[in-house]
């Protein structure tokens, strides 16, 4: 079989290193930019287990498990640490969620700990508790190095023979008798393919609406900040829901983080805005005063795919022609989710089956009215 994998970004690389694992014949990976050049190397790096709905937990859960077992294979080290997500909670109604949600994760095997104001106060000195009611600490979340864990897939891949084409848009895919026949590479003509896979993140629907396919996603910028390295001492990624800031510190000791900030919708310049700096610094410097003085070096911006239920889209629609693959719309929580959709996303089209963990995201859900309404969005 000859499968183009389309974007090399963490899902493309994933989807590609799954199909080479399983001996699925020729791969090719066709990235218009450089391999990472996407979101998946604009990350904030972070992964956990905690999601609203029981869909997205499980899913995440088993995706953090092949990225633990694939950090041993891999050159690069992924440099996974399960540093924990704590949630400051400012209202009785968001404590009240969160203990109805931690009972859906005590039955996974993945319970967290309710935290009053006075525990967050005497684990967290460096938080003020001003306005919290309390707070949720999930103590199997944490982080990776996105640069390394995307090396690492291209690495594993290249080592099995998948081949790369960077600086190669696909322009279009051509499709002959409810097939695909190929794609169409620059100004040259068709190259043929049995399957095209789109791994193609905020730029899909470019692509995909070629085709006479249009799915409820939208491409939503979002910005990060990052300051001057300082003392270790945030271990979690905290996450005051109140302002929708997050805040955390990398094991250099840069603080990162972002908020919730208006900025245009759909595809544009990448650029950073000094609004979104100050709302983020404003947010942070009152939550952790301790910080007030500390120096932001360095913003980058990048897209979430976000669909309309924030949960992402793996697999295919049988009405769609034969051949055509999609994994995006992942809604802000994309590189976590991607180990595990390269894996069952390789065996579906290789065998055509669909696994229990899968069957909820495929594409089919939105005509279906089969939605998993994600609520739990950060950033
Ligand atoms: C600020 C920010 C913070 C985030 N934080 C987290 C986090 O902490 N944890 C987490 O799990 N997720 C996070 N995400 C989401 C995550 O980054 C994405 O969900 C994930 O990287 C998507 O990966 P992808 O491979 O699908 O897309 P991308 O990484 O965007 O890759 C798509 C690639 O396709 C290429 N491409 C597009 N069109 C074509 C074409 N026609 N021909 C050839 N190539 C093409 C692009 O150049 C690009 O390289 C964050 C996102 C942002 C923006």
């Amino acid at each position: 079989m000859k499968i183009a994998v389309v974007g090399g970004g963490i899902s493309g690389l994933s989807i590609a290193y799954n199909l080479a694992l399983r001996k699925a014949g020729e791969i090719h990976v066709y990235e218009k930019n450089w391999i990472t050049y996407g979101s998946s190397t604009r990350s904030g790096s972070r992964f956990r287990v905690h999601f609203w709905s029981e869909e997205n937990s499980r899913f995440a859960m088993e995706s953090i498990k092949r990225l633990e077992k694939l950090a041993k294979k891999m050159d690069w080290n992924p440099i996974i640490n399960r540093t924990g997500y704590l949630w400051l909670l400012s209202s009785e109604q968001e404590i009240e969620i969160f203990k109805k949600s931690n009972e859906m994760w005590r039955k996974l095997g993945v319970g967290g700990v309710l935290l009053t104001t006075e525990e967050v106060r005497e684990r967290y000195p460096y938080i003020n508790v001003d306005g919290l009611a309390g707070a949720f600490f999930g103590p199997q979340d944490g982080s990776f190095h996105h640069d390394y864990v995307c090396f690492g897939y291209y690495s594993l891949a290249k080592s099995l023979g998948v081949v790369f084409h960077q600086k190669t848009e696909v322009k279009d895919i051509v499709v002959s008798g409810g097939k695909v026949e190929g794609i169409k590479v620059g100004d040259e003509g068709l190259e043929k393919f049995d399957v095209v896979v789109l791994a193609t993140g905020a730029w899909t629907n470019i692509i995909i609406e070629k085709t006479g396919i249009k799915l409820p996603v939208e491409p939503l910028k979002k910005e990060v900040c990052l300051t001057e390295p300082c003392r270790y001492f945030i271990k979690p990624l905290v996450i005051d829901l109140a302002s929708s800031a997050y805040v955390t510190q990398t094991l250099k000791g840069e603080i990162l983080g972002s908020i919730d900030y208006p900025l245009p919708q759909g595809l544009g310049d990448l650029e950073t805005e000094l609004g979104f700096v100050k709302a983020w610094a404003r947010a942070v410097a009152k939550r952790i005063p301790i910080l007030r003085n500390c120096r932001i070096m360095r913003t980058w911006a990048g897209y979430y795919m976000m669909s309309i239920d924030n949960s992402h889209i793996m697999g295919r629609d049988p009405e769609w022609p034969e051949g055509l693959y999609v994994a995006y719309g992942y809604s802000g929580h994309g590189f976590m989710m991607a180990p595990l959709v390269g894996e069952l996303l390789a065996e579906n089209i290789l065998t055509g089956r669909v696994d229990e963990l899968m069957k909820p995201f495929l594409p089919t859900r939105f005509k279906e009215d089969k939605l998993i309404p994600e609520k739990l969005v950060i950033g």
